[in-house]
């Protein structure tokens, strides 16, 4: 019987054994180096909040795993020989394979920065990085002050996180206002307003210099490169992105660049070894998307793809409309298509933007200067309907259909009781304006 393997037991993987069991009846085992069995990354940090225990982030029972023969095996694959197919285990073990789905997630960035290993330093990715928060920052005794480095969606987690347990943060963000490498100013600056109200310390365009160690190893201050300023802290949380999982690969003579390179098929260069999820990156990247997409759903969808193939009907991954979620503090962020920043926004692409008085809720629109196509919205604060917005970028909508017809994307339609009128007054005024 061919024996699928899967290194990775994270949504990409799981996703991928669960679609292979469906169609087929070969041996699978899943491998993970970090947990026994799956659970929902994305739900760590209410873990470290008090809104559920770690064994509430596991999406299938225990007994899920037996009952639909995928076996799991807990092992930290240290080098993969494509020749002979076997994969060799740190500790010294082997493991044959007929097909391989790489499915390794990400890492944290650590950028060299000197002190960057020391107790009390860490990224926030693995359940292990979370185990070792509960060491160093457990509460504001223990800790005094945390400072995160890197405004990104990981960052501003982690400050809500410790916030929770009322530790003072100091938040360093390179950029000049919280996340403006993708969101447009206006976002910006509300979200930088909001995370001031909750008593973050934010320091924007700081970077940081070095990571001081006290006589026992462990961090003891940071300091910024542009002012020189030494701050006194007990952890910090390097935060500035993550970067595909695969120092192992490098070895072997599966081709990568930042990560695993892959065709549409999701097939590397090696004939029956694959690569999905974080860890993958595509060898022409898909229209406007990033060759490489660490986020769940797309690893969710590729798993779906690679099982298709693996199983006999060939699929090429092809993910649709870009989406994606997060939460900035109470802010609930929602974004369909594209919408720029500042910094990256194309020359025929304009907004409409439209902020609520109480600075806690805005949409931007972004729409095609020269056809008023719509290109893409984000909302914060608001929640839409994912389904309406993919099949008006399907359609190639124009920007006042979607003005005039917001209502039917909207999801509580209690919103727009209140603020409906305002975004189309808002609308007819900047048109009179442009
Ligand atoms: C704190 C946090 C919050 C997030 N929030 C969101 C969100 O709100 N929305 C969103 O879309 N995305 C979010 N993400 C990103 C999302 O979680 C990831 O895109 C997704 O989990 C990646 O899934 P994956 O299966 O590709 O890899 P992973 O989940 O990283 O799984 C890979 C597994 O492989 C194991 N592994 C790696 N190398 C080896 C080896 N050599 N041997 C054995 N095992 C190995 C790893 O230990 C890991 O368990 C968040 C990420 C983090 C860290």
């Amino acid at each position: 019987m061919e024996h699928v393997v899967i290194i990775g037991n994270g949504i990409s993987g799981v996703t991928a054994a669960r679609h292979i069991r469906k169609r087929s009846n070969k041996k699978i085992t899943i491998i993970s180096a970090e947990s026994e069995y799956f659970f929902s990354r994305t739900a760590l940090m209410y873990v470290y909040m008090g809104h559920m225990k770690f064994e509430h982030t596991k999406p299938y029972e225990d007994w899920f795993w037996s009952k639909n023969r995928i076996d799991i095996k807990n092992g930290f694959v240290e080098t993969i020989e494509t020749a002979t197919k076997t994969l060799h285990f740190s500790d010294g073990e082997t493991l044959q394979y007929d097909k391989l789905i790489i499915a390794t997630g990400s890492k944290s960035n650590k950028f060299g920065w000197q002190g960057q290993n020391l107790k009390g330093v860490q990224g926030l990715y693995s359940k292990q990085d979370l185990e070792n928060l509960e060491v160093h920052a457990p509460n504001n005794t223990i800790c005094k002050r945390a400072v995160i480095v890197g405004g990104g969606l990981i960052g501003i987690e982690l400050a809500e996180m410790l916030n929770s347990r009322n530790i003072p943060v100091t938040f360093l963000v390179r950029e000049s206002s919280f996340w403006n490498s993708v969101l447009p100013d206006g976002e910006s600056q509300m979200i930088n307003r909001h995370i001031k109200n909750h008593h973050i310390d934010l320091r924007l365009s700081s970077n940081l210099k070095e990571i001081v160690s006290d006589e026992q190893g462990k961090v003891k201050s940071v300091i910024i490169e542009e002012t020189g300023e030494e701050i006194s802290c007990d952890f910090v949380g390097l935060a500035a992105g993550v970067s595909p999982n695969i120092d192992f690969i490098k070895e072997s003579d599966i081709e990568t660049n930042k990560g695993i390179l892959v065709n549409r098929f999701l097939e590397t260069n090696i004939p029956d070894v694959y690569a999905i999820g974080d860890c993958a990156e595509q060898r022409e990247a898909i229209g406007n998307r990033k060759s490489i997409e660490a986020v769940w759903y797309t690893g969710r969808m590729m798993g779906e793809v690679v099982a298709q193939t693996i199983c006999g009907h060939k699929i090429p991954y092809n993910p649709g409309h870009w989406f994606n979620s997060a939460k900035f503090f109470d802010i609930e962020y929602q974004t369909y298509g594209w919408v720029h920043g500042s910094k990256t926004k194309p020359d025929d692409e304009a907004h409409f933007h439209w902020k609520h008085e109480d600075n806690t809720k805005c949409i931007t629109i972004a729409f095609n200067k020269n056809t008023n196509d719509f290109l893409g919205i984000n909302t914060f604060g608001i929640r839409m309907r994912h389904e309406v917005f993919d099949k008006w970028l399907t359609e190639k909508r124009a920007l006042d259909y979607v003005i005039n017809h917001l209502p039917e994307a909207n999801f509580d339609p209690e919103f727009y009781k209140h603020y409906e009128q305002g975004i189309q007054k808002a609308y007819k005024t900047q048109l009179q304006t442009v």
